[in-house]
């Protein structure tokens, strides 16, 4: 029998792979790097562990029901913590909101800043469960392939008010500038511009809400390497520095999977997870369907990039939260410098991973691993040159973090590395370096992003954050329910 052939093992393609194979359907996972976890890949150096990207765990329902429809217990393979607070956040002024899921503590906090915003506070929450309930629940893990489903989801877009952005359905319910950036920034979660993408994604805060913030004990990587041995175990087969490079077609139809290193395998039907530019551009780049689709995709906005930067200290830095947010100087005009300048902005907002603080065995006793992100523009908006400016930036964070969180940091300094838009474009193949993808517009959501499966070459299916419903592990793990159903129907039915 042929066996059905996925192309990346990040958190997309990892859950894709579990579901086919736990319905039966034969499965090899291609990876092109040395280990599993696509953005969510791990460093490891001198007794440091780094988990590269998501740290944010949420929505553990999502990741329990793949254990679960395998006949397993998560706990078996994973230990998730609660994580407390779910960030600090913190602005230039010294003002602070510790926001997690205590409503009293949280309203208490809301009231210093203004008191009013107490009530708008629960507005919002309750609007954003509203889009929860219709946005992530009912249709987060439905595909889009058809117009006609978009139609029928028109009248609640519609009554939920879709088509303003996420800071403006903030700005109506709360009025102090500190807390609009606290409830507007989570979009950027999943490189979406809260000035305009859309109000659906302010679902964001429900989830939270709902479900939480978790962290895996040991790391991200624990996480991805746990959902790994479930797809083994299942007997699916996992061939790691296995890098795609073409696949072959007959007619309409893909009939085999070459690698780089000259593998050939014949395949009853491919899932892609690898990013969707280079999925049309570069895996199918003989097919014309492809070409064009790969045409019509360039045109679109991506999202924006990061710039990160892993460190590991011989000091801990007990005083910080397991996540902060540390906002800096501007919010609308930094966000719109990263979405649409040409240019490197001199100012920049943080994310401030600090995970010993809920596991200290990711450092060496005594000490402490972090990470530090900023989001900056993908390299279609600014043709930075990161070789150059990597470094630079790098001092300027550092320098910044040393005189607002980290005392003394340059000076306790053991190890760094940096992952700048290059090592998007060039490790993870992500067209124009993007960071999450296509971006979250309302006119590249739903039916407007590519679809769970191609329209034209019927046995192509895609996964992860550049398909329905989007980037986020949340997202990645929905899209693979939507494309699996699919897949299953196709492969069994
Ligand atoms: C720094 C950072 C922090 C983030 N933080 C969070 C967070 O806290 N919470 C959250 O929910 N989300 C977060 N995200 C977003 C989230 O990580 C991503 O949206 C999600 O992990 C993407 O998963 P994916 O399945 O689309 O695949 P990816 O992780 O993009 O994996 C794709 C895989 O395909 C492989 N591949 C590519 N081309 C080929 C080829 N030709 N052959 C074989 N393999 C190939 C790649 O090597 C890679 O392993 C973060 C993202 C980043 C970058």
């Amino acid at each position: 029998m042929k066996r059905t052939y996925v192309i990346g093992a990040g958190f997309g393609g990892l859950a894709l792979a579990i579901r086919l194979q736990a319905a039966g359907v034969p499965v090899t996972l291609l990876e092109q790097r040395d280990k599993p976890g696509g953005r969510a890949y791990v460093y490891q150096d001198q007794g440091f562990t780094f988990d590269a990207g998501p740290t944010v765990i949420t929505d553990p329902s999502a990741i329990e029901a793949l254990f679960t429809l395998a006949g397993k217990q998560l706990s078996d393979y994973v230990d998730l913590m609660p994580v407390t607070p779910f960030y600090r956040l913190c602005w230039e002024d010294g003002r602070q909101l510790d926001y997690d899921n205590n409503q009293a503590q949280l309203e208490q906090q809301i009231a210093t800043f203004n008191p009013q915003d107490v009530a708008g506070y629960r507005q919002f929450l309750a609007y954003s469960q509203d889009v929860f309930r219709e946005g992530y629940l009912k249709l987060g893990t439905v595909p889009f392939l058809h117009f006609r489903d978009m139609l029928r989801a028109g009248p609640q877009l519609g009554r939920l008010q879709a088509w303003r952005s996420v800071y403006s359905m903030v700005a109506k319910f709360i009025h102090d500038d500190h807390l609009r950036q606290a409830f507007s920034f989570h979009s950027l979660l999943v490189g979406g511009n809260p000035f305009a993408t859309s109000s659906i994604y302010t679902l964001i805060h429900a989830l939270e809400r709902e479900w939480g913030v978790w962290f895996p004990r040991g790391g991200t990587g624990a996480l991805v390497d746990g959902m790994a041995r479930l797809f083994r175990d299942l007997g699916g087969e996992l061939l790691l520095n296995a890098e795609v490079s073409q696949l072959e077609t007959e007619g309409n139809r893909i009939s085999g999977v070459q690698l780089k290193d000259g593998r050939r395998f014949a395949a009853a039907a491919v899932a892609s997870n690898a990013d969707v530019v280079h999925t049309y551009d570069r895996l199918l780049s003989q097919h014309p369907a492809a070409r064009k689709r790969a045409a019509t995709l360039k045109r679109k906005r991506m999202s924006n990039s990061l710039f990160v930067l892993y460190f590991g200290l011989n000091h801990a830095h007990p005083q910080l939260a397991h996540h902060t947010v540390c906002f800096g100087p501007r919010y609308r005009e930094l966000i719109d410098e990263i979405f649409n300048s040409s240019q490197l902005a001199e100012d920049f907002s943080l994310y401030l991973h600090a995970p010993c603080s809920s596991d200290p065995s990711l450092a060496p006793a005594g000490c402490g691993s972090f990470y530090v992100l900023a989001p900056v523009p993908h390299l279609g908006t600014a043709a930075i040159d990161w070789q150059q400016e990597g470094p630079r930036l790098r001092d300027r964070i550092f320098a910044y973090l040393e005189e607002h969180y980290m005392p003394g940091l340059r000076q306790q300094l053991v190890t760094h590395r940096m992952f700048t838009p290059f090592d998007f474009r060039d490790t993870l193949h992500a067209h124009q370096g993007s960071a999450f993808s296509l971006e979250p517009i309302l006119t590249q959501s739903a039916w407007f992003r590519p679809h769970n499966r191609d329209a034209d070459i019927t046995n192509l299916y895609l996964v992860g954050a550049g398909t329905h419903p989007g980037a986020g592990v949340p997202g990645v793990i929905g899209s693979a329910k939507a494309t699996a159903q699919l897949m299953v129907e196709d492969l069994t039915g």
